[in-house]
């Protein structure tokens, strides 16, 4: 279960959707975050701790720590891994009770990546959080990912980021499909690109021998084939619901963003499956 521990970033991605989706279910104090944590036990025995980027909290340690003692099985951090270049704050953090580190990087090339988090420099640091986590990860029991999310920006970068890490060790992957705010008007993909880069993401998986999960997509701009590495899963809304939140309403917002076309009524996972972004639609 996903605890929204705060909105703060220390990037300005463009393609961020938490901001406007999670503003309502985000801790807003020490106090919310140990609610939040105690009452996600009830739910899960994994946690998963995310932002914003909840390194930048000063109390991080103590909801890790408070995790621990709550006897988590699991206790996950998703971050951009910038303030993880900081060797002995990733070892602190790891030594805490972390042991599932994910790191969001949107491109190896590090002008595509600051152009997208808006943040020069952002790429140095979160590639040397990168290099500090797969270090730790011979020494100690974590397990360590690198979330993708497929934009118009990034897309052409995508198969040379899975492998160029892939080359420093990282055999784990979540590629992510962009979610489109309504009336954003966003520079998306368009359906024919996206098929045609999961295409070639099959391919990179294959080749390299990594794995890579395929987040959200329609099942219908997926590979024809999947490959032996590659798989698919639906848009993860396993969120934890502050007290006080308005889950459903979230929620709803979320399912706002797809519509059904004329081709979803003869489809097979036409009863399992959202639909399309509109955004992709343009309406
Ligand atoms: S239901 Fe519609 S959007 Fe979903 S896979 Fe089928 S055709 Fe694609």
């Amino acid at each position: 279960m996903d605890v929204t521990l705060t909105l703060m970033c220390n990037n300005r991605c463009s393609i961020c959707a938490r901001r406007d989706y999670l503003s309502m279910i985000a801790c807003r104090s020490k106090k919310d975050m140990a609610r939040a944590v105690r009452a996600a036990r009830h739910h899960s025995d994994n946690i998963v701790l995310s932002g914003g980027e909840a390194t930048l909290l000063k109390n991080l340690k103590d909801v890790v720590l408070l995790c621990r003692a709550l006897k988590f099985t699991h206790i996950g951090l998703i971050s951009n891994g910038r303030l993880l270049k900081n060797m002995p704050f990733a070892v602190e953090l790891a030594d805490s009770g972390i042991d599932d580190f994910a790191i969001s990087l949107h491109s190896f090339d590090e002008e595509v990546h600051d152009e997208m988090t808006r943040r020069p420099g952002s790429a140095r640091e979160s590639k040397k959080g990168v290099r500090n986590l797969l270090k730790l990860s011979e020494q100690r029991a974590i397990s360590f990912r690198i979330n993708l999310v497929l934009a118009k920006a990034n897309a052409e970068t995508i198969p040379c980021t899975i492998r160029r890490l892939s080359h420093w060790g990282v055999n784990n992957f979540i590629l992510a499909e962009q979610i489109i705010l309504a009336g954003k008007n966003q520079n998306t993909l368009s359906l024919e690109e996206i098929r045609m880069r999961l295409e070639a993401v099959n391919d990179i998986a294959l080749e390299e021998g990594v794995t890579i999960r395929l987040r959200g997509f329609a099942p219908c701009l997926m590979p024809g084939k999947i490959k032996k590495f590659l798989s698919h899963e639906p848009h993860n809304v396993n969120t934890f619901e502050k007290p006080g939140a308005k889950k459903n309403a979230y929620l709803r917002s979320f399912q706002n963003i797809f519509t059904k076309t004329d081709e979803c009524r003869g489809c097979h996972h036409n009863a399992t499956c959202p639909g399309l972004q509109k955004g992709y639609l343009h309406i």
